[in-house]
C-alpha cells in the first residue's frame, strides 16, 4: 500500500498536480486501501454469532471457536444423556429363582432382588414426588416402589451401616445393612463386574448352584437389545467388615439375586442430528461406559453405525493398543464401550494425528484433559462439572447432541459470512486503489478527491459490510464437506474475485470518466464517484451467496442488508443533490440521464458476479453438493 501511495504521489507531482492535493490523495488512498476495520468487524461477526448460538443453547466460551466449529470433521459424543435422554426405566427383571418380570406386565412382586435394588441405591425421594439422583439408581428405586417396597420402611428395617461407593472403574458398589441376626451386604454393578464374584444363586430356602456362563449369556442378550444391565447380589456377614479389609475380600463369595435391564431411550432428535452430521461430512463416534452390546444396539438405532456387526472397541482392548496402532484404527471405529474417561484423550490424539478436527463431549472431572486437548471441547451445562466446563470451548446448555450439530451449522454460516465480508471489503478497496492508481497511467485526470475516497471507505464499506452478518446460511451448508482447517481465507477463488471484480469496477469508473470527458460533460468527477459507490452496492447484493443467484435468495431474506444498501444509496443521492453538500463534496447535481448511466454501469458489476456464480455452480460444484 505504501508503495502504491508513493507512486500515486510522485506521478501526480510529475503531472503538475498541487503537492498538497497529492499528499491528501495518497493518505486517503492508504486509509481506503488498508482494511483497518477487518479485525473489528470479524470480532463483531463472531460475537453476533455467539449471541445467536446461546439462543439455541450453545454457549461459546472462546470466541475463536465459532470459526473452528465450521471445520469440525469428527464428533465424539458421550452416549448417556447426550445421545440418550438419561431417563432410565426398568424394562426387565430376571430373578435367580426363575421368575422374570417385563415392563408392561402387572406390578412386579416384592422380591429380594428388588429389595436389593431399593437398598443398594443412593437415590432419594424428591420433595415433589418421584426420585432424585443418578438415573440408573432412580429407575431402580421406581421399580422397587412399584413392587410396593416402601423406602422408609425398608430403611428402618435394614439401616445402612457401611458402603463401598460406586466406582466407574470397578463398575459396582456395595452397601451394608444391619439386620437382626447380622449384616446383609448388597452389591450391584455391571454383570461382568458382579457375576464372577458370585459363588451361588440366592434362594429363599438356601443357596443354589450357579451357572455363571448362562447368566453372562443372559446379560449379553439383554444388552444386545440396547438395555443397560445391572446384576445384583447379596452376602451375609456377622458384622460389617472393618475398613482395612481389602475390597477384593468383602466383594466376593456373593449370592446372585438376578439381573435388571434398564432402557435409556435415545433422544427424539438425536438420529436426525446424526444424519445431518454425516451428510455434512462429519463422522460421529459414540463413547460410553456401557456394555459393548448395549452400545452397539443404541448406535445402530441412532444411525451411528449401519451394520449390526460393526466394530466396538472396548476400553480393555484400547488399553492394549499402542498409540500408532490406535491412530491407524481410530477412523474405522464409531463405537467405544466400557471406556473410562481417562482413555478419551487417547482417542482424541489418535484422530488428530490422522488430520481430523475433533469435537469431544464430556461432563466429569476426568474428562477435562480430553476436552482441553480436543479442537472443540464440549461440556454439559446441566449435568456436567465445573471442571469440565472450564476446560471446554463450547457448553451445551441442554446437554443435547442436536445442539452440537446446530452449532456446527452456525459456525459454518458465520465463517461463510466472514468470507463474504472480506470478499466485499477487499474488492471495494481494490477498485478504489485501481481507480486512483490507473487513471494517470491511462492519461486521465485525477478521478476522485480525497473526500470522495474517504466517503466511499467510510459509508460504503461500513454499514452494508456489517449487515452481511445477518446473511442466512448458504443453501446446503450442511451438505458439503467440512472446510479443511488449513485452508486459506482467500481460497476457492476469493483473491481472484477481489482482483478481477476490482479491476472491472475500476474499468467501469474510468470508462465513464473517459466517455464523459470525451463528450465534454462537466459532471465527470461526480459520475465516477457515483459509479464507485453504486458499483459496490451492486456487488454486495451479488456476493450474498457464493453460488445461489440473487433472484433465488430474494431481497427480503436479508433485510438489514437491504436497508443498508437503500440508506447508502439515499446518502449518495444526498451528496449529489443536496445543495448544502455540493460544496463539501465538490459534487454537481447529475441529470436523470447521467444518473441512469451511473446506475447501468454499476449494475454491470452485479451481472458479472452472477455470471461468476453461474460458472461456479457448473464447474466447481464439489463444495456445493452433497458429500
Ligand atoms: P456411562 O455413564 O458412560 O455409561 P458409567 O461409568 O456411569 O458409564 O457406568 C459404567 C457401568 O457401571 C454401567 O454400564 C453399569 O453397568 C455400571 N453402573 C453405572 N451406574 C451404577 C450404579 N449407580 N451402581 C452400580 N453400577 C453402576
Ligand atoms: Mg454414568
Amino acid at each position: 500500500m505504501l508503495v502504491v501511495c508513493a507512486i500515486v504521489f510522485v506521478v501526480g507531482l510529475m503531472r503538475g498536480e498541487p503537492p498538497l492535493l497529492m499528499l491528501l490523495t495518497a493518505v486517503s488512498l492508504a486509509v481506503a486501501g488498508i482494511p483497518e476495520a477487518l479485525p473489528a468487524v470479524i470480532t463483531v461477526l463472531l460475537a453476533l454469532g455467539a449471541r445467536r448460538m446461546v439462543e439455541f443453547n450453545a454457549l461459546v466460551r472462546r470466541l475463536a471457536s465459532v470459526e473452528t466449529l465450521g471445520s469440525v470433521t469428527w464428533v465424539c459424543s458421550d452416549k448417556t444423556g447426550t445421545l440418550t435422554q438419561n431417563r432410565m426405566r426398568a424394562e426387565v427383571a430376571v430373578h435367580a429363582q426363575g421368575l422374570t418380570w417385563h415392563a408392561g406386565e402387572a406390578a412386579p412382586a416384592a422380591s429380594e432382588l428388588l429389595r436389593a435394588a431399593a437398598l443398594c441405591n443412593d437415590a432419594q425421594p424428591a420433595p415433589g414426588g418421584g426420585w432424585q439422583g443418578d438415573p440408573t439408581e432412580t429407575s431402580l428405586a421406581e421399580l422397587a416402589a412399584a413392587a410396593g417396597l416402601q423406602h422408609e420402611a425398608l430403611d428402618a428395617e435394614l439401616p445402612r451401616v457401611g458402603e463401598q461407593p460406586f466406582d466407574s472403574v470397578l463398575k459396582r458398589m456395595t452397601t451394608y445393612h444391619q439386620a437382626a441376626d447380622g449384616v446383609v451386604a448388597y452389591t450391584k454393578g455391571a454383570p461382568e463386574a458382579v457375576v464372577p464374584l458370585c459363588e451361588a444363586a440366592w434362594h429363599a430356602e438356601g443357596p443354589r448352584p450357579l451357572d455363571a456362563g448362562e447368566w453372562t449369556r443372559q446379560a449379553e442378550a439383554l444388552a444386545a437389545q440396547g438395555l443397560r444391565v445391572l446384576a445384583l447380589a447379596r452376602r451375609d456377614f456377622a458384622r460389617v467388615p472393618d475398613d482395612d479389609t481389602p475390597a477384593s475380600e468383602v466383594e466376593g463369595r456373593l449370592q446372585l439375586l438376578g439381573l435388571v435391564g434398564l432402557i435409556d431411550p435415545p433422544r427424539a432428535e438425536a438420529a436426525a442430528s446424526v444424519r445431518e452430521c454425516l451428510q455434512a461430512g462429519i463422522a460421529v463416534a459414540m463413547i460410553t461406559g456401557d456394555h459393548p452390546a448395549t452400545a452397539r444396539a443404541i448406535a445402530l438405532r441412532l444411525g451411528i453405525v449401519s451394520d449390526a456387526h460393526a466394530t466396538v472397541l472396548t476400553g480393555a482392548q484400547l488399553a492394549k493398543l499402542d498409540d500408532a496402532t490406535l491412530a491407524a484404527r481410530a477412523r474405522q471405529v464409531r463405537v467405544y464401550a466400557r471406556v473410562d474417561p481417562a482413555q478419551k484423550i487417547r482417542i482424541v490424539q489418535a484422530l488428530q494425528s490422522q488430520g481430523e478436527l475433533v469435537a469431544m463431549t464430556g461432563d466429569g472431572v476426568n474428562d477435562a484433559p480430553a476436552l482441553q486437548r480436543a479442537d472443540i471441547g464440549v461440556a454439559m451445562g446441566r449435568g456436567g462439572t465445573d471442571v469440565a466446563r472450564e476446560a471446554s470451548s463450547l457448553v451445551l446448555l441442554d446437554d443435547n447432541f442436536a445442539t452440537i450439530a446446530a452449532a456446527v451449522r452456525e459456525g459454518r454460516r458465520i465463517y461463510d459470512n466472514i468470507r463474504k465480508f472480506v470478499r466485499y471489503a477487499m474488492t471495494g478497496n481494490s477498485a478504489e486503489i485501481g481507480v486512483i492508481f490507473l487513471a494517470p497511467l491511462v492519461g486521465l485526470p485525477l478521478p476522485l478527491l480525497p473526500i470522495h475516497i474517504l466517503w466511499v471507505n467510510l459509508v460504503t464499506d461500513g454499514l452494508p459490510g456489517l449487515a452481511l452478518a445477518a446473511e442466512p446460511a448458504e443453501e446446503g451448508v450442511m451438505q458439503r464437506p467440512p472446510r479443511p482447517p488449513t485452508e486459506s481465507l482467500f481460497a476457492r477463488g476469493l483473491w481472484q474475485h477481489v482482483l478481477l471484480v476490482g479491476l472491472l469496477l475500476t474499468g467501469l469508473c474510468l470508462g465513464v470518466q473517459a466517455w464523459a470527458l470525451r463528450s465534454g460533460n462537466m459532471h465527470w468527477q461526480t459520475m465516477v464517484f457515483t459509479v464507485l459507490t453504486l458499483g459496490q452496492m451492486a456487488h454486495v447484493l451479488a456476493i450474498r451467496s457464493e453460488a445461489t443467484p440473487l433472484w433465488r435468495l430474494g431481497l427480503r431474506s436479508n433485510l438489514p442488508l437491504l436497508l443498508a444498501v437503500l440508506l447508502t444509496f439515499l446518502l449518495q443521492l444526498a451528496t449529489i443533490y443536496l445543495p448544502v453538500l455540493n460544496p463539501v463534496f465538490r459534487t454537481e447535481p447529475l441529470s436523470l440521464g447521467e444518473l441512469a448511466i451511473c446506475l447501468a454501469a454499476a449494475s454491470l458489476v452485479w451481472v458479472a458476479v452472477e455470471l461468476e456464480k453461474a460458472w461456479r455452480r457448473r464447474h466447481a460444484p464439489a463444495r456445493l453438493q452433497p458429500a
